[in-house]
């Protein structure tokens, strides 16, 4: 039988047009309109860029009655630097961050991962707040945000709530956002002067390409050259992004010597849960993974 013609619209596939579409301009009034659609039992769903969302509705992976739009909503962009922390607005693409010389300066890692997310026309209209609430475990930026300890400011009519970034993933494509809730903002502690990090994105290709592993890594030594901090973090090899806490512990407070380094490379490699699927095998996934522990462990010891 021939292949349906893409170009012809299928029956069982509900029109765009038959979706109700807001559009919000004020942060108040969309979370009033969320709020009332959660109690009658009519969410509306958000999109912000639309670059997850749009595709997931063509594929009929997700075919939501009501959309908000939340592009245009003030107070959910700018990136800012307090004494201890930079905040991003949940809208803040990855464009931005690749012109801020605040991200540049504080989190490096954060810029290569918005450099080697999609092409151009992504990095435009893509947001991080809709990275982090697509839940995917390929999600560029989740590693950095994972392994330097973010939190996320959620927001309903009920308030504000701030949830470490580490307690926001339940399972697979699941997390803490209820019905009326919207990511306002994404705050990252500033790591300490002299800090080693990375973000090393493993796929086909570096751009325009979904990640086989990817690796969040920031450490610092001690004056005494013990690990005085450390936060690794993968994605994609595990149904959720993964802090890596028992690698971390083997190389927290000690000196990176050798056999230090291997025992960690070890924890690594049972840490990590990865799957077989169309991108790669789990067999590969979990030596890379140790093979890039072992890279920045090592770098950490010379740093
Ligand atoms: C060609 C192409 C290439 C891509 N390449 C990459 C890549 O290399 N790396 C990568 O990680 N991703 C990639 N993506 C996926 C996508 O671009 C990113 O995940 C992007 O960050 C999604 O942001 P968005 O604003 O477009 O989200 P949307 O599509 O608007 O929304 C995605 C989900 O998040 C929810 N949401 C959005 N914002 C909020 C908020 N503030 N509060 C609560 N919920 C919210 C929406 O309801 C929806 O469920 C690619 C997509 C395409 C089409």
């Amino acid at each position: 039988m021939p292949s349906p013609n893409p170009m012809v619209a299928r029956a069982d596939v509900p029109r765009r047009s038959e979706i109700e579409v807001h559009q919000a301009s004020r942060l108040k009034d969309a979370l009033e309109v969320m709020a009332a659609g959660a109690a009658e039992g009519k969410p509306w769903m958000p999109v912000a860029g639309g670059t997850d969302l749009m595709v997931w509705i063509t594929q009929r992976r997700v075919v939501p009655a009501r959309v908000i739009d939340i592009w245009n909503v003030d107070g959910m962009r700018g990136i800012e630097e307090t004494e201890g922390s930079i905040t991003l607005g949940a809208l803040t693409s990855y464009a931005e961050v690749r012109r801020s010389e605040v991200v540049a300066e504080w989190v490096p890692p954060l810029v290569d991962a918005a450099r080697w997310c999609g092409a151009a026309q992504i990095q435009s209209r893509g947001t991080l707040g809709g990275n982090i609430a697509g839940s995917s475990p390929a999600g560029d930026t989740l590693p950095v945000f994972s392994a330097w300890d973010a939190e996320l400011t959620l927001v309903s009519t009920a308030g504000a709530r701030v949830v470490k970034f580490a307690d926001f993933y339940t399972g697979y494509r699941q997390n803490l956002l209820q019905e009326d809730e919207l990511i306002l903002r994404i705050s990252i502690p500033k790591p300490a002067a002299g800090s080693l990090q990375v973000f090393h994105k493993v796929g086909t290709r570096r751009a325009q390409s979904i990640s086989k592993v990817m690796l969040g890594f920031r450490g610092h030594l001690g004056a005494d050259g013990t690990v005085e901090d450390v936060g690794i973090s993968f994605g994609s090899v595990a149904p959720i992004v993964l802090r890596m806490p028992r690698t971390e512990s083997a190389v927290r407070g000690k000196v990176l010597d050798t056999d230090t380094i291997d025992a960690a490379v070890r924890v690594a490699g049972d840490e990590v849960v990865p799957i077989d699927d169309v991108r790669s095998s789990a067999t590969y996934r979990r030596r890379v993974a140790q093979n890039l522990v072992r890279r920045y462990l090592t770098a950490l010891s010379k740093s």
